[in-house]
């Protein structure tokens, strides 16, 4: 066991599965008390409890302000502070502006953004009262850059980015640092229900080729960029959208150095 969040208590967003679990699962290895908020809880959540004792798993929709600031009630009630908030809650979806239905875009933004701007804005008083706190937000490298496709999604995790740096700027002074994290393709239920679609191989191989380091990401690569981010190890960093891709946005490759004979 180490203790980098050792006497730390982490409220995470969609601990349930991929990569709010993964930060779940290494922060509790750390010392943090956990509080772990998504949809339903799982198995795998019932995993963390055999772990560790310092966990307390809260059911509910993170487009619910009302649920998201009981969560903190209920965390500090029980663990005495709030110091970490992960917002790993968050949907997919695809299509060309002129195909996004009303509906669908404005679930991506409630889920996605808005559901962040809750969290933050529930756990905030809290870290404000304590002059104290690091919140990673999870965004996306499409947040960053734009991706085909991507209209919806990308704009509610350019959204989280911007959020992110403006929640730096606001609270530094307080001693709250917030940090984007952008994760490229991780191999998550969320990444299995995109690109496991047979008719999506092609895709998925181009997105792999394009992704630098030629594999697609593990959530636990995730949870230690979160973890760094998370911990005073990190304490001079703010307002960045820190991009863990393998590479994928580090800019276009077309096989030149190959054909150079660089393998
Ligand atoms: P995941 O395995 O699907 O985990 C997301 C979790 O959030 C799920 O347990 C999901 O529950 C939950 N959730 C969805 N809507 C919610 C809501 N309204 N309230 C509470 N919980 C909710 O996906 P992931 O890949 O780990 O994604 C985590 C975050 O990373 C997301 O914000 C995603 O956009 C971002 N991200 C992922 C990738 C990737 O390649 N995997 C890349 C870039 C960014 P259900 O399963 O029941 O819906």
């Amino acid at each position: 066991m180490g203790g980098r969040l050792n006497n730390k208590v982490a409220l995470i967003t969609g601990a349930g599965s991929g990569i709010g679990f993964a930060c779940a699962r290494r922060f509790a290895e750390e010392g943090a008390a956990i509080v772990g908020l998504d949809l339903k809880r799982n198995e795998q959540w019932h995993e963390l409890e055999s772990i560790s004792d310092k966990v307390l798993f809260l059911e509910g929709d993170v487009t619910s302000l009302e649920y998201q600031q009981g969560a903190v009630g209920e965390a500090v009630e029980r663990f005495g502070s709030v110091d970490v908030l992960v917002t790993s809650a968050g949907i997919g979806d695809a299509g060309p502006v002129h195909m996004v239905e009303e509906a669908a875009w404005q679930r991506v933004i409630d889920v996605n953004l808005s559901g962040t701007f809750f969290s933050a804005k529930a756990v905030l008083p809290q870290m404000m009262q304590q002059r104290s706190g690091s919140i990673v937000t999870v965004a996306s490298c499409e947040g960053v850059v734009a991706t085909e496709g991507g209209s919806s999604y990308n704009a509610s995790k350019a959204g989280v980015v911007n959020l992110s740096k403006n929640i730096a700027i606001d609270y530094g002074r307080m001693g709250i640092r917030c940090n984007a994290l952008c994760p490229g393709f991780i191999e998550t239920p969320m990444f299995d229900d995109v690109l496991n679609q047979e008719f999506m191989a092609d895709v998925k191989a181009d997105i792999r080729a394009q992704t630098k380091l030629g594999r697609f990401g593990e959530p636990l690569e995730m949870a230690n960029v979160a973890l760094f981010l998370a911990s005073d190890e990190a304490s001079f960093v703010t307002g960045q959208a820190i991009v863990a891709d393998g590479g994928y946005i580090a800019g276009h490759s077309h096989g030149i150095v190959e054909m150079m004979g660089l393998t």
